[in-house]
């Protein structure tokens, strides 16, 4: 298939100064929980993303002195010369395929606590270290003696980047993250001198920086700053206007303006709460201030909306971080006329929860996100098919979807059978919830894969039993059946049932989903702590219930921390009038209250309601499972030579892991056996020092 002319413009090349990014697309830096722990893992997923088309792939943010540092998140490091081997190899894994490879440079000041170095941070201005964690640490305010050593420490960091063969190297000054945005915003910085007051001052230390990256190494590297369109912080926040006058006022000082949004929690935020291309407001107009190129982001999946980006000047480049997480090879798709086979990212944010938690970044949608070394996983092709010939997949959730489309692409002869009369699963379901549609792309991306295939059939209302299993007489059998919502209280505060009157309605997520809704004074209780609670409270004050939340939590969907969405859940339960009780857990239920009981003090107190909501946990479908392995002796006659269950009927977790589940089934079908005891992936180790 060929492109269709209409994205031919996505394709044209750009000049970043002294070098030019072969088309449009430009991922922009994203974290990805791996860093300076996993390095090779790390290059090795940015390899595929210029193998799938990206002509511009920048690193995560490298932390380039050792005074300022992000513990206990792991990013990158340009610490000193012994840094340069890992960044090179990220480089040259970027250079395989001809794309640009950039490095972001952060000094994180008032955002760096140095609780490994140990170090007094510094920025601007004498203040609180301003972290996710609120460590109680302080930043003393730098001189000029300590302007001049930042200088000279970012040039040591522009020379080894040049070192290392990047070809991009962007300031980061964005997200609340980089001291650049510490001197240009008046909420951060209160100096009288030079580098302080207005405007102008208050730019001066970026421009400095850009002048010295430019002579260090401007003959090799374009250099470019990432700045936020507006810092989203008030009164002496930097703003959208002022951000378009320090653009006018430097408008050609860099080789390209990158511009990121606000704090990351505004700049990554779900789909549950920004569309794509939401900040098309704030960035429109900002082209014409600068003849230098400049780049956005929004969450781009669709090429029309990228086309009408460029074509109506609003952008040069296509900056993506989650698009191009969800599709590696969402460029070359579009170019080769493929447009169906994108893998649209659902705006979920499981991918930042890998870097909020310090373990390793995975997707909803790419399974193969940071396996692509430690297992050698790609996100569009998998190995060819083993000994075997026919798989049977009983469940057509994520894990089941993911698990037929991969083993289709293997070449087996697959059976998908679902109960229901729709793909999907939970994802079916909740995406029907409000703020969630954008869910539904885990079961269309599926679907429209496996529809393709010759080699994979479907079949709905099929609601199997173990007697199935074994009269149909395929080879392998994955058994994907999901969970279902307990209703019983048993989640993390209760691991006992909880004392239920037989006379109070008790409705579970399940319930809502298919439909069936209470009325009147509804109590919530919510000891998951991920998003259903909070959604399903919209959904029922939608429906003109009473809303009142109960969480043991100290806020409400605690666990959304990770998906940088907290803060806006609560603020929306407040808005929409839901009564919220935190650190209470539901202790009994009466025919017509609730006994909620404090999590420290253990004191009681009572809450009427005409129903109960329970989203709690979740018990795994697995009774063909337990069938199965109790007539273990009946497989070999009835051709059956392996039988797994994945994905929630094994043990219920988010999307994420089913889909992995699925993939990996796929993938280890048929695997030759080696040692059942060795480490399932590959891992580096720290070198050891010399004993002294
Ligand atoms: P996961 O997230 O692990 O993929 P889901 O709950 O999303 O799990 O999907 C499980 C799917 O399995 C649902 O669509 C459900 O209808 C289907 N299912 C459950 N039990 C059976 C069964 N016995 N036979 C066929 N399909 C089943
Ligand atoms: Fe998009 Fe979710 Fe994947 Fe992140 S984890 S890239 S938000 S689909």
């Amino acid at each position: 298939m060929t492109r269709d002319p209409r994205y031919d413009i996505l394709f044209e090349p750009v000049e970043i100064g002294p070098v030019t990014a072969p088309n449009r697309f430009f991922q922009v830096p994203h974290c990805n929980g791996g860093g300076y722990r996993d390095p090779s893992a790390a290059a090795e997923m940015r390899r595929v993303k210029a193998e799938g088309g990206w002509g511009v792939v920048f690193t995560e943010q490298v932390e380039m002195h050792h005074t300022s540092e992000i513990t206990p998140f792991i990013e990158l490091r340009l610490w000193d010369d012994r840094d340069i081997p890992m960044l090179a190899r990220m480089a040259d894994s970027i250079h395989e395929h001809d794309a640009l490879a950039g490095i972001e440079l952060a000094y994180s000041g008032v955002n760096g606590p140095n609780l490994y170095t140990r170090e007094v941070p510094m920025g601007p201005t004498a203040g609180p270290i301003l972290t996710f964690t609120s460590d109680p640490v302080q930043a003393r305010a730098m001189d000029k003696g300590d302007i001049r050593d930042l200088r000279r420490w970012y040039r040591n960091s522009f020379r080894r980047s040049k070192q290392a063969a990047y070809d991009l190297i962007c300031l980061y000054g964005a997200h609340g993250f980089g001291i650049i945005q510490h001197f240009l915003s008046r909420k951060t910085n209160h100096r009288t001198d030079e580098y302080g007051g207005s405007l102008e001052n208050r730019c001066r230390l970026m421009r400095e920086l850009i002048e010295d990256a430019k002579d260090e190494v401007g003959d090799a590297c374009g250099i470019s700053v990432r700045l936020s369109l507006d810092e989203m912080a008030g009164e002496h926040g930097f703003s959208n206007a002022e951000l378009r006058d320090c653009i006018e006022m430097n408008a050609d000082v860099p080789d390209l303006w990158d511009l990121a949004h606000g704090a990351w929690e505004d700049c990554s935020a779900t789909s549950r709460f920004k569309d794509e291309g939401a900040q098309e407001g704030l960035v429109t107009g900002i082209k014409a201030l600068t003849s230098k190129p400049v780049v956005g982001v929004g969450r781009f999946t669709s090429p029309d909306a990228m086309v009408r980006q460029v074509r109506s000047g609003i952008l040069d480049f296509i900056g993506a971080a989650r698009p191009s997480i969800a599709d590696p090879f969402l460029p070359k798709k579009i170019d080769e006329g493929r447009v169906d086979d994108i893998r649209e990212c659902i705006g979920c944010n499981i991918c930042v929860t890998g870097d909020m938690t310090m373990s390793l970044s995975r997707c909803t949608q790419n399974p193969s996100f940071m396996e692509e070394w430690r297992k050698g996983w790609h996100p569009e092709t998998v190995r060819s098919k083993g000994d075997s010939e026919s798989v049977l997949v009983i469940g057509a959730g994520p894990a089941g979807l993911e698990a037929t489309r991969a083993l289709g692409l293997r070449g087996y002869k697959v059976a998908l059978a679902e109960a229901g009369t729709e793909l999907g699963g939970r994802v079916a379901r909740e995406c029907r919830l409000p703020g969630l549609s954008a869910w539904g792309r885990v079961r269309d991306y599926r679907e429209g894969q496996i529809r393709k295939m010759p080699n994979v059939d479907i079949y709905f209302d099929s609601q199997l039993t173990a007697d199935d299993v074994l009269a149909f007489g395929f080879e392998n059998v994955a058994i994907a059946t999901g969970a279902t919502w307990r209703r019983d209280g048993v989640a993390r505060f209760h691991q006992h049932g909880i004392e239920i009157d037989e006379v109070m309605p008790v409705f579970t997520p399940d319930d809502l989903m298919a439909g069936k809704l209470p009325t009147g004074k509804v109590v919530l209780y919510d000891d998951d702590h991920f998003y259903m609670g909070g959604v399903l409270a919209e959904l029922l004050v939608q429906h003109g219930c009473a809303v009142s939340l109960v969480t043991p939590a100290s806020e409400v969907s605690q666990w959304t921390n990770n998906t940088l969405e907290q803060a806006v859940i609560q603020a929306k339960l407040i808005d929409m009038g839901v009564d919220i009780h935190v650190t209470r857990a539901v202790s009994a239920v009466a025919r017509d209250h609730v006994t909620l009981q404090c999590t420290y003090s253990g004191r009681e107190s009572t809450l009427e309601a005409d129903a109960l909501v329970l989203v709690t946990s979740r018990t795994g479908n697995d009774l063909i499972w337990t069938e199965m392995k109790a007539r273990e002796a009946d497989w070999a006659e009835a051709g059956i030579k392996s039988v797994r269950i994945i994905g929630d009927a094994e043990a219920p977790a988010p999307i994420a892991w089913a889909t992995y589940a699925g993939r990996r089934f796929a993938e280890e079908l048929d695997a030759p056996q080696g040692d059942p005891d060795a480490l399932p992936f590959k891992r580096e180790i720290a070198e050891l020092a010399t004993v002294s």
